[in-house]
């Protein structure tokens, strides 16, 4: 489990979905249920700004850090706002999942959870969006890539919306497979680009749940992984879809969320070595979330 303090700092202001209370809500699940007893704890470092630098335009970030207001907010897109502590935030969510490639890549664990926020999978080279400051997941990918030599790494994706941003970085990457479903159409309205060698999109309609969703893992997700793969499973881990939280239509169950994560652990035995990396990204009705994540991190574990 990797976080850090800084990640309640990121103030999005009142009544705005993605708040601190997130964390906070998955935090006291872990130490009601014990779960905390168990997981070794790591601070999350900041992220580099040449660690950034392989995913996002220098523009990019020189816009984040130079928009950043010392009081007060300010509104990057109807959605995306930041405060005082964001940026402190930003930069040790995606320094979470950095800390979580070189901790798997020498064994001190087999598998990481980052509980960070801001989330990351909307964050494109050249923007923030959707809540998204830096891209989290794309960030330790491509750390892994560069100081980890590895040659086949899967994204993993099951937030209610699609993960433009982790597709857009790495569209052209042959070494990264994309396995994305989300409800469509809907938010982020990106244009939903075909399926390729390294993408796998699933669309689901508004009105899906479990036995959609199983499907779409099962008969998309699932072959493209065997096929590909891969040595490194990371996973933008959103609970958004659950039938709890009034963000989308979807509407998926704590069963649903335990088996996806199940089907991760099963993919990532294959040829992985088991090694995991997950992100929270979305998820937003507090009980749910907070049920789920801890559900997420015990199949993770090994624990059931
Ligand atoms: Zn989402």
């Amino acid at each position: 489990m990797i976080s850090h303090n800084a990640c309640l700092g990121h103030d999005t202001g009142p009544d705005h979905p993605e708040c601190a209370r997130r964390l906070s809500a998955i935090n006291d699940r872990f130490v009601m249920t014990g779960l905390a007893d168990v997981l070794r704890h790591y601070d999350a470092p900041e992220v580099t700004r040449d660690q950034l630098l392989r995913v996002h335009t220098r523009s990019h970030i020189e816009h984040i850090e130079s928009t950043l207001p010392a009081e007060g907010y300010v509104r990057l897109d109807p959605d995306t706002i930041m405060s005082s502590g964001s940026l402190a935030a930003a930069r040790r969510a995606a320094g979470a999942v950095v800390k979580a490639v070189d901790l798997v890549m020498a064994g001190d664990v087999e598998s990481a959870f980052c509980c960070v926020r801001p989330p990351g999978h909307h964050a494109e080279s050249q923007r923030a969006m959707g809540f998204c400051l830096f891209s989290n997941i794309a960030v330790g990918v491509a750390h892994a890539l560069r100081e980890h030599d590895l040659q086949r790494v899967a994204v993993v994706d099951f937030d209610v919306h699609q993960g433009n941003g982790t597709e857009e970085i790495f569209r052209d990457e042959e070494r990264v497979l994309f396995c994305s479903t989300f409800e469509h159409p809907f938010y982020p309205f990106t244009p939903l680009l075909g399926n390729a060698p390294n993408r796998v999109n699933v669309p689901l309609d508004a009105r899906a749940g479990s036995t959609e969703f199983r499907a779409a893992i099962s008969e998309h997700w699932m072959p493209a992984l065997r096929q590909f793969e891969p040595e490194m499973i990371f996973v933008s881990a959103g609970f958004d879809a659950h039938r709890d939280d009034d963000m989308s239509h979807v509407s998926l169950t704590d069963a649903d969320y335990r088996w996806v994560s199940e089907q991760i652990v099963e993919a990532a035995s294959l040829s992985a070595g088991n090694r995991i990396i997950s992100a929270l990204e979305g998820g937003y009705e507090l009980h749910s979330l907070a049920r789920c994540v801890e559900m997420h991190v015990r199949v993770l574990m090994g624990l059931h």
